[in-house]
């Protein structure tokens, strides 16, 4: 998350979904635009950047998926198309 003002009040400048242990969905982005409209502050309307994640199947490494390409990075088996961290 980037913080910065803008004239006496804050704002939240960017949020993003990608990290390496819980790895949300992009729909997850309700609950953190819930979260901040509590505070209140004003943020932007989705993450940036925004992340797709899937562990692989076969080896478990963690990938983000691009240009909706669902195919492990390291050992090149296909990766479900749900989310899959639990
Ligand atoms: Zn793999």
């Amino acid at each position: 998350m980037t913080i910065g003002t803008v004239g006496d009040g804050i704002t939240v400048e960017r949020v993003t979904n990608q990290s390496t242990g819980y790895c949300p969905e992009p729909e997850s982005w309700e609950a953190a635009a819930d979260a901040l409209d509590q505070i209140p502050v004003e943020h932007p309307d989705c993450f940036d950047p925004e992340s797709v994640f899937r562990r692989c199947p076969t080896c478990s490494q963690i990938n983000i998926v691009k240009d909706q390409w669902f195919v492990c990075g390291v050992c090149q088996s296909t990766l479900p198309a749900l989310w899959n961290f639990v």
